[in-house]
């Protein structure tokens, strides 16, 4: 085994050192062989804090973290912080810079843009890696504040109910009413028309089923329409989010409802996080259009309904958006 004639040496001072200290540690008297067993399933963020509790695991563990750390690749180093953010209370993971930041109570998604004009975020972080609107945008360091306070439980709590506030006038990258409801309909068949005909980088076939993809809040728009005071309920295709739609029976309001599954603690480069989130390059409503998510539709709107008035009640982050627009607004239905 590496480093065992080292670490025997280093072991067995550490562990006559701390048994001489607390006769009740359990871990230094186990042999070194099993010790090692341990260690090496640790993911590295582990290991760094294991090896900062004692001095005997900092030698077991015998890691010089300034060299290691830079050789790792971008994505290891990012789920390397982002473990070490789990356990730190006030600090959250940068993509950009690919280390941690403080906590700033101020920066919540419905003051995001002033914060960043303000620069009292640490960095100016890309524009496009929320969730957002002209005045609301949540950033994954968002979710993963509001996930951690409400593990937590006891610890800035104020902050957690500003991050968890409904927020309004956004559904997801995949579904927008563009202008009014026929509008919106000809505007996206237009640009399939184009993608169909003229780049020919899809069938007529496909370039229909991306229509009907595209327009699934207008179909449901159209049908609570046909049946007003009565919700209808679809999801989104291509990220976890399910939504409802509802019209007032004298048919002058429509109210949207949306729910939103950002996932669990992780990383921004996860999967569950990206499939929300507009890519740098994207700049229209059917660039974002990817992969089909496998997920029961539904499922989200009913985890949200367990528990509606505890922060983000599970591991999960489930947030609500609420959307209300007068008919009168969309003209045409
Ligand atoms: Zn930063
Ligand atoms: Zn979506």
């Amino acid at each position: 085994m590496r480093y065992s004639r080292l670490l025997h040496q280093l072991l067995g001072k550490g562990r006559w050192h701390y048994w001489r200290h607390d006769q009740k540690s359990a871990i230094l008297q186990l042999p070194l062989d099993i010790l090692l067993l341990i260690t090496d399933n640790l993911a590295l963020h582990d290991k760094f804090l294991l090896s900062h509790t004692c001095k005997a695991l900092r030698q077991v563990l015998l890691q010089d973290w300034d060299i290691k750390l830079p050789q790792l690749s971008f994505e290891h180093q990012i789920a390397f912080w982002v473990g070490l953010a789990y356990t730190l209370p006030n600090r959250w993971v940068c993509l950009k810079c690919c280390k941690l930041h403080p906590i700033n109570t101020s920066d919540v998604p419905a003051a995001f843009t002033l914060v960043r004009y303000n620069r009292t975020v640490p960095c100016l972080l890309e524009i496009s890696r929320g969730i957002e609107t002209s005045h609301y945008s949540i950033q994954h360091y968002h979710i993963q504040l509001a996930l951690k306070l409400s593990r937590l439980g006891n610890i800035y709590q104020q902050y957690l109910g500003a991050l968890m506030q409904t927020f309004t006038r956004t559904l997801c990258p995949h579904m927008r009413i563009i202008g009014g409801l026929m509008g919106s309909r000809s505007s996206k068949k237009s640009s399939i028309n184009v993608i169909v005909h003229w780049c020919k980088i899809m069938s007529p076939r496909e370039g229909s089923i991306l229509l009907k993809e595209a327009t699934l809040l207008e179909d449901g728009v159209e049908l609570a329409y046909d049946s007003p005071g009565q919700w209808v309920f679809n999801s989104c295709l291509h990220c976890l989010t399910d939504f409802a739609v509802i019209i007032s029976t004298d048919k002058r309001k429509a109210i949207i409802r949306a729910w939103h599954d950002f996932g669990i603690e992780g990383s921004p480069l996860d999967a569950s996080w990206k499939a929300h989130v507009k890519a740098k390059d994207e700049q229209y409503w059917f660039d974002v259009v990817g992969l089909h998510l496998d997920y029961t539709h539904g499922s989200i709107r009913e985890l949200w309904s367990e528990d509606v008035s505890h922060g983000t009640g599970t591991s999960h982050a489930k947030v609500r958006s609420v959307f209300t627009k007068l008919i009168d607004g969309w003209s045409k239905v």
